[in-house]
């Protein structure tokens, strides 16, 4: 049995959207970790979650699954490594852009990581760095709420286009 090629396992994976922001897939989020081919012509999957308790973890690895079965693919081992914990360092440009054009503001710095893990509910920013407006791109935007429509998303708002938007946090 011939197995898919690095490179068709990692197109087939750019397939698998995350379940709480579908416009933007698991591979634009670096959540895949690492690919690797078997010799019984299966492979091995490495994921990492946004967050350690992330319930959308199941259905990823499903996604994964059904992908995979549908591109050919059988003995699919998906293992999932906490540690290093994953960062927003991770979110490829391509996938920036894409988190933009959901209306997203996509990190503007990088984590400052002190440890390990971190407490999503404790996460803010502080209020210095100008984040621009995914909608009209204008840097007039004030902090609203430290959260948003999940903890790992603060809420802004434009001072130009008076929309409100979804700030991810570094972290
Ligand atoms: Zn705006």
């Amino acid at each position: 049995m011939v197995g898919l090629s690095d490179k068709a396992l990692w197109e087939c994976l750019s397939q698998v959207s995350d379940p709480e922001i579908p416009a933007i897939s698991i591979v634009d989020l670096g959540i895949v970790r690492s690919v690797r081919p078997c010799a019984d012509g299966g492979c091995e999957i490495v994921i990492t979650p946004t967050y350690s308790g992330c319930p959308a973890m199941h259905v990823i690895e499903e996604n994964i699954r059904q992908v995979l079965q549908a591109g050919g693919m059988e003995n699919i081992q998906v293992h999932t490594q906490l540690s290093p914990a994953w960062t927003t360092d991770w979110i490829t440009e391509a996938g920036k852009e894409k988190l933009r054009a959901f209306g997203i503001a996509p990190p503007a710095q990088r984590a400052m990581r002190t440890s390990g893990t971190i407490d999503i509910s404790a996460l803010s920013v502080i209020d210095d760095v100008e984040i621009a407006c995914p909608q009209c791109g204008s840097i007039k935007t004030r902090l609203i709420s430290q959260f948003g429509s999940t903890a790992c998303k603060a809420l802004y708002r434009c001072g130009d286009c008076l929309e409100p938007f979804d700030y991810f946090k570094p972290h």
